[in-house]
């Protein structure tokens, strides 16, 4: 069976695993509702991107 080479030291072990963890996720403030969105993406509460109105939203009264 194939087996490593030479042993992983701690510090590299962990400098690797730090590529798997969880990261905070990077919000956008939409600039016509003022709510946080998914950056390059069309805002899902005013249907805008980069202040024009891109797609028309279903309103819900
Ligand atoms: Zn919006």
């Amino acid at each position: 069976m194939a087996l490593p080479t030479q042993k992983r030291s701690t510090s590299r072990q962990r400098r690797r695993a730090s590529l798997r963890e969880i990261k905070p996720k990077t919000l956008f403030v939409c600039s016509q509702c003022k709510k946080e969105i998914l950056p390059h993406r069309v805002c899902p509460y005013c249907g805008c991107y980069k202040n024009k109105p891109v797609i028309k939203m279903k309103e819900k009264k």
